[in-house]
């Protein structure tokens, strides 16, 4: 027996989502979250879809990342699905940052735990949650590989003439300062399974995507390379997200501190947590926005206009960087499910081949899908995202390939 399962873990800074899977099929077998780690309130919500067991929910304290991970074990196992068994194959831990020096999928040992944690300077909130989602995984089972995935990799195919900022060539290399980009697992997966969708190999096909989620980025994919995304240094630059701004003039930041005499990290926080859909109209969930602007709210259509502009500037940019586009697709939790979010996206462009038809924009649907009329120009689709499929494909093949 050739052992197959996946077990996919992302760990943020109180939370632990996880999934295991059966490479075999590529099946699903269990899936949950560990939400509120360290509080009096922690929930660890887990799914067994192999045995069909229903959902099952758990209350109370779970203190760190290392009891967090004990108890998605011991649910596992009370599944027959344990992280013991010589089924497991491998765990893929998504990892944010990458920097320069991780640009693929990489099996870690000391020498690679050692430079991701030197990389938690360029994603303070990120990487340290990773690094110890990697140590309590390699605790519990230190004779599994376990695989780092990395936000980053994908993008690092970008020209240097495009990930570099224009400003002082010796501050930006002292300081690691360059576009990095991120969601590139996603970005990866979907402009994958759009090729598929257009029956084309991804070699043949220049795609845009357009990832809206809670956080939100955009990318230039030539022939299957990403030549250009809208997140930069750290996820804030690009489209406007459910709390982020996305770009700016820098000057703001200094006006602030000279003259409304915020603190950096009070700038850090307002841009990063309160600001974008949140900042503008007071909701964040594009669901809410939604039923807002349709009550004639004012300040919500007027935030739904300035997400939508930015998304066009951005379609526009792309479609200049790429030269020739064949799709664009629409991803994640906005992308896939919010109909007038497309249509307004993708109104007026005409002039760039870019139309929808009405019917299939509204068909709601959980797969990948064409919405542009047929014979169109370029095809706009909406493709669901799967990191975590994505995560354990790269995984699985890295140990086995
Ligand atoms: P994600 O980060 O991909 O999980 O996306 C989460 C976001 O998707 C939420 O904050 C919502 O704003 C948005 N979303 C989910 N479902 C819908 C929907 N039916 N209509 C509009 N937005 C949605």
């Amino acid at each position: 027996m050739t052992a197959s399962r996946v077990l996919v873990l992302n760990s943020g800074s109180s939370s632990v989502k996880y999934q295991l899977l059966d490479m075999a099929d590529r099946s699903r077998l269990a899936v949950g979250l560990v939400e509120r780690i360290g509080e009096e309130t922690s929930r660890l919500a887990h799914e067994p879809l192999a045995t069909g067991g229903g959902k099952r929910e758990q209350l109370g304290p779970i203190a760190d990342h290392e009891a967090a991970l004990k108890a998605v074990a011991a649910e596992l196992a009370a599944d027959g699905l344990g992280l013991d068994s010589p089924e497991l194959a491998a765990v893929g831990h998504r990892v944010v940052h990458g920097g320069t020096r991780f640009t693929a999928p990489t099996v870690i040992d000391d020498e690679v735990l050692a430079e991701i944690r030197s990389l938690v300077p360029l994603a303070p909130l990120h990487n340290p949650a990773n690094v110890t989602g990697i140590e309590v995984a390699r605790a519990l089972r230190p004779d599994v590989p376990q695989v780092a995935v990395f936000d980053t990799a994908f993008h690092a195919t970008m020209p240097d003439h495009v990930a570099q900022y224009a400003i002082d060539a010796e501050v930006a290399e002292r300081w690691s300062v360059r576009r990095y980009g991120f969601h590139g697992t996603s970005h990866a997966y979907v402009s994958r399974a759009t090729a598929r969708l257009l029956g084309k190999e991804p070699q043949e096909v220049n795609v845009i995507v357009l990832h809206l989620g809670n956080g939100a980025s955009a990318s230039a994919v030539r022939g299957g390379v990403c030549v250009e995304t809208s997140m930069g240094l750290t996820p804030l630059e690009g489209l406007v997200m459910g709390t982020r701004s996305g770009d700016l003039d820098p000057a703001v930041i200094f006006h602030l501190a000279r003259v409304g005499g915020m603190s950096v990290d009070e700038i850090d926080s307002l841009l990063n947590k309160k600001s974008g859909l949140l900042g503008m109209c007071g909701d964040n969930d594009m669901r809410e926005v939604l039923r807002r602007a349709g009550e004639g709210d004012e300040a919500a259509r007027r935030a739904f206009a300035t997400y939508v502009h930015r998304l066009k500037k951005y379609i526009g940019a792309y479609t200049a960087v790429l030269g020739r586009v064949d799709a664009v697709v629409f991803t994640a939790g906005v992308g896939e499910n919010a109909a007038p979010v497309r249509e307004a996206a993708v109104a007026g462009l005409e002039g760039l081949g870019l139309a929808l038809d009405p019917r299939a924009n509204a068909e709601r649907s959980g797969e990948p899908r064409l919405i542009s009329p047929a014979g169109a120009r370029v095809a706009v689709a909406v493709v669901p995202t799967d990191e975590e499929l994505e995560i354990a494909a790269q995984t699985y093949e890295l140990v086995t390939g």
